[in-house]
Order: C-alpha cells, then structure tokens, then sequence
C-alpha cells in the first residue's frame, strides 16, 4: 500500500478536491474503494417481486451460471423505492439456504419424530383425508330445507410465496369443493 501523507486525510481531500461537502469520493476508505459489490460478478439482473407478504416489494434478482446469488431491492418500485424488510432481504435463502428442506417431512399423530414421505405417497394421504372430511363434514341444506351445499370441515390457508397462478387454482378448487374457508397468511 502506498505510503499515507497529511493529503491522504479525509477533511483535505475534501478541501482540495471534487467533493467540498464531504459526502463522496472525499471521505471514501481505501478499504471501501477496494470493496466490490456482490452483484459484481453477475451475469446479468432479473426483476421480480417479494413473494413474502402483500406489500409486494419489487426486487433485483442477480443470477451467475444459472443460479440466483443475490436479491436486493429496486429502486424502480414506487411502493418499495429500493428498500426491503429483513425478511425481504433475506429471500435469497428461500432458494440457496444449504438447509432448506426438500423432501415431505411428515410426523404422525402422536410421534416425536419426523419421518420423510415420498411425495406420492404423501399426495395420496392428503387426498385421501381430504375427500373424508369434506363426506364427514358436508351440509346438503339447513334446518329449514334450504340448501347449503358445503363443508365447513375443510380450509385453506395459502403461504405468500404462492404466485397469482397457485391462488387462483387453489380459490377455485375449494371452492368447488364447497370450502368457504378460504384464506392467506398475508392477510393474517
Ligand atoms: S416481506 Fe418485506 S420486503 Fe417482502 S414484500 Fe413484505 S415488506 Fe416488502
């Protein structure tokens, strides 16, 4: 590293250079100017949205060899102008956290562990209880002979990383079912 003199002193560089108010290049570190963003070595930046919550924040997904290596805010979202919560900060871990889950995790009724299922054997047992419920649980009509047609044994409740597409298939096939519980954690 080059040898510092009294010039190297952040209150003159701020005096004798391009930046008098002290807010730039004048009191930038010589470790600051060595550090290079994350993003640096991209391959390019996609724009997207936060799935966490309905604020709906936009982000700046930076992607190298076909993985997702960082996510920031847009400065081009009037909602969110470049910012994010921590959690929307976060939200690269939603795809690369080394110990994210991926296989059903299941824990039957009264165990202490959790065991892996398979994801058809898992699909099966869902369609199974559900179909169950909905013949244990259904309403023809009340009291007075007017009709129902539904369960009030069955809901759904939605994660906010489901996209547009998922809610819209899942708001119809409750209801189709005679669901009328139908509801999301971003509006818990
Ligand atoms: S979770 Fe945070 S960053 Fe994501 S949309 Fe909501 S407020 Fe914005």
């Amino acid at each position: 590293m080059a040898r510092r003199t009294f010039l190297d002193w952040p209150v003159i560089r701020q005096l004798r250079g391009a930046d008098p108010t002290g807010r730039g290049t004048a009191v930038t570190s010589e470790r600051t100017r060595r550090t290079a963003p994350r993003t640096a070595a991209a391959d390019g930046v996609t724009d997207s949205v936060c799935p966490y919550c309905a604020v709906g924040c936009a982000q700046r997904v930076a992607h190298q060899d076909g993985r997702v290596i960082q996510i920031e805010g847009s400065p081009d979202s009037p909602i969110s102008r470049g910012r994010l919560c921590p959690k929307g900060a976060a939200s690269e871990q939603l795809v690369s956290f080394s110990r994210r889950e991926t296989t059903v995790r299941y824990r039957r009724a009264h165990g202490t562990e959790w065991e892996d299922l398979d994801l058809d054997t898992a699909m099966d047992m869902i369609a199974d209880r559900f179909i169950a419920a909905r013949r244990r649980s259904w309403q023809d009509e009340d009291e007075h002979g007017r009709p129902l047609k539904r369960t009030m044994g069955i809901a759904s409740l939605g994660g906010a990383t489901i996209d547009n597409e998922e809610n819209y298939l899942i708001k119809k096939f409750f209801t189709a079912a005679g669901a009328i519980q139908i509801e999301n954690q971003a509006r818990i």
